[in-house]
């Protein structure tokens, strides 16, 4: 579903990634994890193309994303056909960023119906059943400030499952939540998992990466340093820096 080759990127001249390698399955749930600063944001943001990397590149489903390949020429996509690519990878972030001014329901019907991508009936019908999988179906008329975090969070993921991905990122998705709040929202996305969405998941939450990603992937200062299972590499790291940043997350 995902492929990265070589991806790099500098912010001036501090090179953030530098040169990722990163193929992901469908069905693949990979959890980052790895120092602050190591990059992990930086690499979603260009998955989901908030930023353009400055060498190598990156497919999804087999698409070169950004640009269009010509004979043997590469030509930039228009925005339109960004936007198009981007409507298929959800994002969720830290901050759950909803519309304030906008009820729960119309939070998740927000962006089919303005990219037409559905009529509003059926949008409104497609929102509801999302909001029952979030365990959300009584809270479509709230505005987001009456909600908890953890429900807000829930609405985010709703609202990023509305334009159908088959791509979902997470970065961080609860650590600016209390910590009573953050099981209800690692719950939904192991559901998630479970029925089968590919996810790229930033986190330190070791025990959800444990029990619920197919593989870890380990980044630090810009390149990816060690991956394996869960099982091995949180109990068997073999790279000095991925056994330094366990021992303090866990
Ligand atoms: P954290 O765990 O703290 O979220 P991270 O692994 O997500 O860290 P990034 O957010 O990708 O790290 O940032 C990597 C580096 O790039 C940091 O040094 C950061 O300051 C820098 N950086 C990120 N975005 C920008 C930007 N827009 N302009 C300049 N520097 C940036
Ligand atoms: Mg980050």
């Amino acid at each position: 579903v995902l492929r990265a080759v070589g991806v790099t990127k500098r912010f001036g001249d501090l090179p953030v990634l530098r040169g990722i390698d990163l193929t992901v399955t469908a069905g693949e749930v990979v959890c980052l994890m790895g120092p602050s600063g190591s990059g992990k944001s930086t690499f979603l943001r260009c998955v989901n193309q908030l930023e353009r990397p400055d060498g190598g590149y990156l497919e999804v489903r087999s698409e070169l994303l950004g640009w269009k390949r010509r004979g043997d020429t590469l030509r930039e996509l228009s925005h339109r056909e960004i936007a198009r690519q981007r409507r298929g990878i959800g994002m969720v972030f830290q901050r759950f960023n909803l519309f304030p001014h906008l009820t729960v329901l119309q939070n998740v019907t927000e962006a089919p119906v303005r990219t037409r991508a559905l009529p509003r009936a059926e949008a409104e019908r497609t929102a509801r059943e999302l909001l029952e999988r979030v365990g959300l179906a009584e809270k479509g008329n709230a505005y987001p400030g009456q909600l908890s975090g953890g429900q807000q969070q829930r609405v985010a993921i709703a609202r990023s499952l509305a334009t159908r991905p088959f791509l979902m990122l997470f970065d961080e998705p609860t650590s600016a939540l209390d910590p009573e709040l953050v099981g209800e929202v690692l719950a939904v996305m192991r559901t998630l998992a479970e029925q089968g969405m590919t996810m790229i998941v930033v986190t330190h939450e070791a025990g959800f990466a444990r029990d619920v990603a197919d593989r870890i992937v380990f980044m630090d200062g810009g390149v990816i340093v060690e991956e394996g299972p869960p099982a091995r590499l949180l109990s068997a790291p073999s790279h000095p820096r991925t056994k330094d940043f366990l021992a303090r997350v866990t």
